[in-house]
């Protein structure tokens, strides 16, 4: 069974009409203060949407988070009618967010964590399992970059998971977001929604006569700690480190990170740790798959592939080359980490400041790599290739 790396960040496709014109990407700033309400026009009936402008066009396409935390990429000719009020912006409460959902997803039940809501039609032993999956990676996530000094944000609302109990159910959800690509994806997070959605990976008519459905918590640990599985708890570990990574103040959703840090650093906490319930030892571990793939793509890797790597996120996009990219930056974050953690702290405070949708050139990024690692890059790729040599 092959090893799919995903390419589940997911941009709203809106996103593209709206600003790709360099016409109208530069943006007038935010408010600070009060509610926005924006009407806009949705299948034929009028939407009111209430949350924070975030980044506003010149041409008065905004960029609106709701309440809920989605966020709105609304083009100046949909909306109807805009106004403000004096209420300060407060994202919606637990209780409130819960009974949104079930709302949203009619006969799907909750699972309440102290970090997360689970959504789910699956079995309840499935839903808890991903909960206390979830819950003691979000305590490895955040004490490993507290003991290096990051400061976190907490997230603003508890982070969503929706968990699907067949191919049917998870295409029904994801098609709108995801196209065609439902059909080949187990689950990915979204930019847009802020959630993860994802299939239950021990659903029997996901992958069809490979596993029951398992009815204890016990019973799914020991189906997925099966060989052949680690791919498919490792894919679902992947996205919950791009959603805390988005709410604990690595990154801002749809700001210009580039891929190979945010992939870079999902992959790093991939590797599942299904035996240990106190933690998350294996953080940091050499990736085996991850490294088998990148000593492949050495024979073949052309002169500029960091300077592609840093520059060019289509790599990441591409069938044909994402494999590639996706194991150069796993090796490449593993590398910065042990030999240049300051400058990778340093550079990845860079990436936070990033605003929305503001778009660096490839000149850009390079210099801004440059500035921090330094400005041989021969050399440091130099010096990338022959540590990658010494790590089993
Ligand atoms: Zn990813």
């Amino acid at each position: 069974m092959g090893y799919n790396p995903g390419m589940r960040i997911l941009m709203p496709p809106l996103m593209l009409v709206l600003f790709v014109s360099p016409m109208i990407v530069a943006l007038a700033g935010a408010r600070v203060l009060g509610m926005d309400h924006v009407t806009i026009q949705r299948g034929g009936q009028p939407l009111d949407l209430t949350g924070k402008i975030v980044t506003e066009a010149l041409d008065g396409g905004v960029l609106l988070k709701d309440r809920e935390g989605v966020l709105w990429a609304i083009p100046a000719e949909q909306i109807q009618q805009r106004s403000e009020d004096d209420k300060p912006f407060t994202p919606m409460s637990r209780a409130e967010l819960s009974a949104r959902l079930i709302e949203q997803l009619p006969g799907f039940r909750m699972h309440s964590t102290a970090n997360y809501l689970f959504v789910y039609n699956t079995t309840p032993a499935y839903a808890q399992w991903c909960g206390a999956l979830y819950e003691r990676l979000y305590r490895a996530f955040r004490n490993y970059w507290q003991r290096r000094g990051f400061a976190l944000r907490e997230p603003d609302t508890p982070l969503v998971v929706l968990v699907f109990d067949s191919r049917e159910s998870f295409t029904a959800y994801a098609r709108s977001e995801l196209g065609d690509a439902a059909g080949n994806i187990d689950g990915y997070y979204s930019l847009q929604t802020n959630r993860v959605a994802m299939l239950d990976l021990t659903g029997s008519r996901s992958r069809p006569g490979e596993f029951a459905r398992a009815t204890s918590v016990s019973q799914i640990n020991r189906l997925l700690a099966r060989p052949g599985a680690e791919w498919m708890v490792a894919t679902i570990i992947h996205e919950a480190t791009h959603q805390l990574a988005f709410n604990c103040g690595f990154h801002q959703r749809l700001a210009d990170v580039p891929l190979w840090v945010s992939e870079g650093l999902a992959i790093y906490f991939e590797t599942p740790d299904l035996e240990s319930t106190r933690g998350w030892r294996n953080i940091g571990g050499v990736h085996t798959l991850r490294l088998e793939h990148f000593q492949r793509y050495r024979k073949r890797r052309s002169p500029d592939s960091l300077q592609t790597l840093i520059t060019d996120d289509d790599r990441f996009r591409h069938p044909d080359t994402a494999n590639d990219a996706y194991a150069e930056a796993w090796a490449l974050t593993y590398f910065v980490i042990r030999r240049y953690a300051k400058q990778y702290h340093e550079y990845l405070q860079v990436m936070a400041d990033k605003p929305p949708l503001i778009y660096d050139s490839p000149d850009e990024r390079l210099e801004e790599f440059q500035r921090i690692f330094g400005d041989d890059l021969q050399a440091f790729d130099a010096e990338f290739l022959d540590y990658m040599d010494t790590v089993r």
